[in-house]
């Protein structure tokens, strides 16, 4: 299984920086887990191929390129654009951004060859297909309706946490799943933050220590969703905590599971 953190922002010199501001992680070129930066980063084959998005929530750094990609393809979709996501995240969405101010309506929109976008709800708990890869949601802590994922590809299963205060959602998944290849797990602010990141449901890198005790993994961990202003610091506090199987997602790079 092949994972790709898509980039967000820019250097001075036009490359793309390890600053994050937006969550998008595309999933064998083929499958958006959350859209955030997904219009502004995809390639040519993810414009032309990709046409399944998985959200774990409505916040905007999560959802802000999806109108974007939708907008971009609509006149030359053939298929619709899928939303895999919590019918309570659907129906935010529906209210708050495809509502005909915000930007259209492409849930009621054709282009003459197919409708624009489908809604696929999904509960938490169930599983369900997207090509070769079987998604299963599990809860999050974060606020508002909200899911981790675990995705399989028949070989290996990875989870993401998506955002998240504590790890109870991850901890379940792995008394049923301890053979996993890899996690990514969020880890927002740092430590002089953490009444921040406690009002927002964010880890913050010595939260991340204590939750780390209920997780009983010797799997890869990646850190991702470290706020791009705080970027140094976490990264700092995050190497401090020595664990070894633990190293922060780098922006851009494909990790092959
Ligand atoms: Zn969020």
């Amino acid at each position: 299984m092949k994972v790709q953190l898509m980039p967000t922002s820019f250097n001075p010199d036009g490359t793309a920086s390890q600053r994050q501001h937006l969550s998008c992680l595309i999933i064998d070129d083929r499958v958006a887990v959350d859209a955030g930066s997904l219009a502004m980063a995809a390639t040519d084959r993810h414009r032309s191929e990709l046409r399944d998005i998985v959200l774990t929530h409505a916040h905007l750094d999560h959802i802000a390129g999806l109108p974007l990609f939708i907008d971009d393809l609509f006149a030359t979709l053939e298929s619709p654009i899928r939303i895999h996501a919590l019918k309570s995240v659907i129906d935010v969405l529906e209210r708050d951004v495809f509502n005909w101010s915000v930007f259209p309506r492409f849930s009621e929109l054709n282009n003459g060859r197919t409708a624009a976008m489908e809604y696929r709800p999904v509960d938490i708990g169930e599983d369900f297909s997207i090509g070769d890869l079987t998604f299963q949601m599990f809860e999050a802590n974060h606020g508002v309706p909200s899911a981790g994922l675990v995705i399989n590809n028949g070989n290996s299963t990875i989870a993401v946490t998506g955002d998240t205060g504590d790890l109870e959602g991850l901890e379940n998944v792995l008394l049923d799943e301890p053979s996993m290849n890899a996690v990514f797990i969020e880890c927002a602010f740092p430590d002089e933050l953490s009444a921040i990141a406690e009002n927002s449901h964010h880890m913050t890198p010595s939260k991340l220590a204590s939750e780390l005790g209920r997780v009983s993994t010797e799997c890869p961990i990646y850190i991702f969703n470290i706020k791009a202003n705080y970027r140094d610091q976490v990264v700092c506090q995050l190497e401090a905590l020595a664990v070894p199987q633990l190293e922060v997602a780098e922006i851009g790079a494909v990790y092959s599971f």
